[in-house]
């Protein structure tokens, strides 16, 4: 049995910081652990320009602990009026990574998002044109589609069509939640996904048998067991089409815990260590490297990180901080529900 592995440092190709007071409350557990991370761009207002982005940046590394070398990867926010010239002067500079679509209104902060294609289609042609990935918030947001559907639904009416318009534009379908999801991306090529820790963890029980978890709701909701079951299969297969983003999403509890409880989970704190014992229980601790270090450092054009991590296996269970402290209250830290035997080796 194996009690001990070393791993090239992770990235979490989808992470929120926010800004403010929570940005110094979370930016250090990301840090941590990971040597690099997408910074999802939702915040009010959202980072939609070079400059933004920027200034963005500059907050995130002054919020991390001295002598931190985590390294923030940009991404602009695609609205309906940016303007293609200065995704292409942010891309070509480095400032940015990717660009977001959110669908308007598909999760927290989006409606800013696109409602028309159409209006975007000189930006989507100039990333196609530089090769600039393109992070997709997967679910429509048609009031009559299912929340459970909307995952599926946007990949036939949204995704495709758009992929068969721009054959070379490359897009990563973030945090996919569905079989669907996982046999859409499996195509590889231009195309990736990222999966999240608590995907893997989770079905939409979890989340609503014997009382309703609010920490367990997050956007994409937690589907039927057979969709955890393939994401699984997808993140432990080795293929390098999937993945880590984590989509860590810190709330304070006191929006976790309301009469309209925020979507997201906060994963960022104890996500190595779960992400082993799933790929453990799956016989795939040797695939775990490729999931969190290699595959989306390639898909991404990035150089694999030369700095190692090493997670630690003891036979007692580790012992997760509950929640994280921040200015504006307390963050509850996912909570598997099982006991973990794994850490990070300080
Ligand atoms: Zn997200």
């Amino acid at each position: 049995m194996i009690h001990r592995l070393t791993l090239k440092r992770p990235d979490d190709m989808h992470l929120h910081l926010r800004d403010g007071a929570m940005l110094a409350a979370v930016a250090p557990e990301s840090a941590r652990d990971f040597a690099r991370a997408i910074i999802m761009p939702n915040l009010v207002p959202p980072v939609a320009t070079m400059a933004q982005a920027q200034a963005y940046r500059a907050r995130i590394l002054a919020a991390l602990p001295h002598g931190t070398a985590f390294e923030p990867l940009m991404t602009l926010y695609l609205t309906e009026t940016t303007d293609p010239a200065d995704v292409a002067e942010a891309a070509r500079s480095g400032v940015i990574k990717a660009v977001k679509l959110y669908p308007a209104g598909a999760t927290t902060n989006s409606h800013g998002g696109v409602r028309d294609l159409d209006k975007v289609m000189p930006v989507l042609e100039k990333m196609a044109e530089l090769g600039l990935p393109l992070c997709t918030h997967g679910e429509v947001t048609t009031p009559e589609v299912d929340i459970f559907d909307r995952e599926a639904v946007f990949i036939d009416t949204v995704l495709d069509p758009l992929r068969r318009r721009l054959p070379d534009l490359r897009v990563v379908m973030e945090h996919i939640t569905t079989q669907e999801g996982v046999a859409y991306a499996a195509q590889g090529g231009n195309l990736a996904a990222t999966i999240t820790t608590h995907h893997l963890i989770l079905n939409r029980n979890h989340v609503l048998v014997g009382g309703i978890k609010p920490h367990y709701y997050c956007l994409p909701v937690a589907k039927r067991e057979h969709h955890r079951l393939a994401l699984r299969r997808a993140a432990t297969s080795g293929n390098p089409a999937y993945f880590l983003g984590t989509d860590s999403a810190p709330h304070v509890d006191a929006l976790k815990e309301h009469a309209c409880g925020c979507a997201g989970c906060f994963t960022a704190t104890n996500t190595l260590p779960l992400l082993a014992h799933v790929f453990e229980e799956e016989g795939a601790l040797d695939r775990l490297e490729a999931f969190t270090s290699q595959n989306g450092a390639a898909f991404y054009h990035l150089a694999l990180n030369t700095s190692q991590i090493t997670l630690i296996k003891s036979p007692h269970p580790t012992v997760f901080p509950a929640k994280i402290q921040s200015e504006g209250g307390p963050v509850t830290v996912f909570d598997p529900g099982f006991a973990v035997h794994w850490q990070v080796q300080s």
